[in-house]
């Protein structure tokens, strides 16, 4: 077996998504010294929060996007609407980020 360990792996951490309430991991983004802002609602909405969530998983960010159009274009300007198609395009919404309860506790 090859060495697979990612040390990005060990960078990030664990988040409610306040629509499902499942548990997911954000990844912190090394380039930008700061945590990925993809999963927080107030990054694509400048500052403004979707059916009061501010914390949304990639499932639930794809819910948002493909079955709350309106909502989402409301909320959401063009330059972001752009980057969000772009991330979705790319299959980045479609990798898994829960997190197994029992792997999640020290
Ligand atoms: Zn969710």
């Amino acid at each position: 077996m090859e060495n697979s360990t990612n040390p990005t792996d060990f960078f990030q951490r664990t988040i409610q998504c306040e629509r499902c309430k499942e548990n997911f991991a954000q990844k912190y983004v090394f380039g930008r010294k700061e945590w990925s802002q993809i999963n927080e609602v107030s990054y694509w909405t400048n500052g403004k929060t979707w059916q009061d969530c501010r914390f949304l998983c990639r499932s639930c960010l794809k819910v948002w996007h493909g079955d709350f159009r309106k909502e989402f274009n409301s909320l959401v300007e063009l330059r972001k609407r752009k980057i969000f198609s772009n991330y979705k395009n790319n299959g980045v919404f479609d990798k898994k980020d829960k997190i197994n309860e029992r792997k999640a506790s020290l």
